[in-house]
């Protein structure tokens, strides 16, 4: 049976008297794509951030058997090393080259020599699809498809069990896009890495997600797989899914 790699229960999420995620449950598999869904502003990032202990909460997170809100800072320090992270304006470093970049998550930690680090660098560069001659680029120089796969392979640098993608498709054209969503894939099957995103693509959604959750009204609405997702009897989910942008939603039904 496959475990669940994170658990949370019951989660409070607050900022000041202003009661944002309340009662929020949801479970995600060891090595599945697993997706939060919600209108903007309905606290999908106040969830992953919560996740990633970077908001105060209450109630259970549970990562890799570790309830984060009671853990001490050692085991909190072992599960951080355990997760990458690509937040959605891929934020590399202007002044330093692609490179450069990806080696910062290395240079933090360990005292590592640098033909090591490189040749991480490299490889890492490689498994996002990015060639040799990327390497010594500066971020203006690459389009935002590869600026987006630079900051996936800074994530992937220290071998992260789990990593978070914040809408990690915005932006890009549908070519980059489906482009990085095949990369997500490919790592996801290639390395067993467990992917939790959040997106408004749904193309993402229905193309690669194994599972997802909605996020309404402090709550979670329905957790599942994306058919159980789209046969919600929900106003707001038939609106996204049959609206006008419910793009692949026609394709995907007809499987
Ligand atoms: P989403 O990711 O779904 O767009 P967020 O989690 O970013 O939603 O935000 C949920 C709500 O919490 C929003 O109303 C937002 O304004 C509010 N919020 C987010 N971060 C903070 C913060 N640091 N301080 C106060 N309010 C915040």
């Amino acid at each position: 049976m496959v475990r669940n790699i994170i658990k949370v229960r019951n989660l409070k999420v607050s900022y000041g008297d202003r009661t944002v995620l309340d009662s929020v449950n949801i479970s995600v598999k060891d090595g599945e794509i697993y997706t939060i869904l919600g209108k903007s502003g309905s606290g999908k990032t106040t969830l992953m951030r919560s996740i990633l202990m970077l908001e105060k909460s209450t109630g259970i997170i549970e990562v890799m058997g570790v309830d984060l809100n009671k853990a001490n800072n050692d085991d909190k320090d072992l599960i951080k090393k355990s997760y990458g992270v690509m937040f959605q304006a891929a934020s590399l470093f202007t002044s330093l080259t692609v490179g450069e970049n990806v080696a910062v998550p290395l240079k933090e930690g360990a005292n590592i020599d640098n033909n090591i680090i490189f040749d991480i660098v490299r490889f890492k560069l490689s498994l996002v699809g990015l060639d040799e001659n990327v390497f010594n680029l500066y971020p203006y120089e690459l389009s935002g498809g590869m600026r987006k796969k630079a900051a996936l392979a800074r994530a992937l640098v220290l071998d992260p069990k789990i990593i978070f993608l914040d809408e990690p498709t915005s932006g890009l054209d549908p070519v980059s896009a489906d482009d990085f969503d095949k990369t997500i894939s490919e790592l996801n099957k290639l390395l067993g890495i467990t992917v939790v995103m959040i997106t408004h693509d749904l193309d993402s959604f229905f193309g690669i997600s194994n599972r997802a959750c909605v996020i309404r009204d402090k709550k979670v609405l329905a957790e599942g797989t994306p058919y159980d997702i789209m046969h919600q009897d929900d106003k707001w989910l038939k609106n996204l899914f049959f609206g006008n942008r419910g793009r692949k939603f026609t394709q995907w039904n007809q499987r």
